[in-house]
């Protein structure tokens, strides 16, 4: 099973990272984990063909999550050479969105199908919203949600992804909890958004610091898995952006509190989970 992230930026905009995007390869099977900015042009990037593309998991409804949903709905649709459904699974009111896109999409979609003649079907989406406990198949693997802490965003979600004797753990944004502890007991690895609290701390706007109580530290992250038993520990959507030649800076701060493999760094990595 491979891990890719797609995008390791943050909310700020980042010439040089895209926004939260996650792809997990499990044998055939593909699926891409929020849909941040750009992360058509990374998925291409990672040598995803869009069509192929069958399967979003949506970790909370924060925008930096979510801003290119949009172009995923239309880049997997207009690229398709048959009608093909694309399954996006998230918390509750991801309906009400992609029922929103849907609707924004309009006169595209309407452009399209009067220009194109072999093109004579709307985007076909399904979307499914999950609840804590919940499982499911997805291809070649089985997947169990579990609760994420990130309040005041409620609810939100992070994924376990089993395939082969292998395990990934999405743990999207938020603090530590029961529900993601339980997640990665025993996983191969587990991915998670961080921030650097030292850094945050001296930024002087409230607005900036705000984000420290809902978002894991580096060494929250690690802590979790270490508890977990978690063999890789991957981080991602770096706050504030991880600069050239700060990464040992991060993964001290990491290993401190986990003795594991510590992945990081820039858009397209992939690890071999
Ligand atoms: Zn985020
Ligand atoms: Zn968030």
């Amino acid at each position: 099973m491979d891990v890719t992230l797609l995008g390791t930026g943050n909310p700020l905009p980042d010439l040089n990272r895209g926004g939260p995007a996650t792809l997990v390869r499990a044998g055939t099977t593909v699926i891409l984990i929020d849909a941040g900015r750009g992360v058509m042009q990374k998925i291409m990037g990672a040598g995803v063909f869009p069509p192929f593309l069958t399967t979003v998991f949506v970790t909370h409804l924060h925008s930096d999550h979510i801003s290119d949903l949009n172009d995923v709905i239309t880049t997997h649709w207009v690229m398709n050479p048959q009608p093909a459904e694309l399954t996006i699974y998230g918390p509750p009111r991801l309906k009400g969105i992609v029922e929103a896109i849907l609707v924004m999409l309009e006169p595209d979609i309407e452009y399209r199908l009067a220009h194109h003649e072999d093109l004579n079907w709307q985007p076909k989406i399904k979307v499914i919203e999950v609840e804590p406990d919940d499982t499911f198949l997805v291809g070649e693997t089985s997947v169990r949600v579990a609760a994420s802490d990130h309040k005041p965003v409620h609810p939100s979600v992070a994924f376990r992804i089993d395939h082969d004797g292998k395990s990934v753990v999405i743990g999207g944004d938020g603090i530590p909890c029961a529900g993601l502890d339980q997640l990665c007991l025993g996983a191969t690895a587990y991915v998670q958004t961080v921030i650097r609290e030292d850094l945050v701390k001296l930024i002087p706007n409230q607005r900036f610091r705000d984000i420290l109580d809902y978002h894991s530290s580096v060494e929250q992250a690690a802590e979790t898995a270490t508890r977990g038993n978690v063999k890789k520990l991957i981080l991602t959507h770096y706050v504030p952006a991880m600069q050239p030649g700060q990464e040992d800076e991060w993964r001290a701060l990491a290993a401190a509190h986990f003795s594991g493999e510590i992945f990081l760094g820039d858009d397209l990595l992939t690890v071999t989970v």
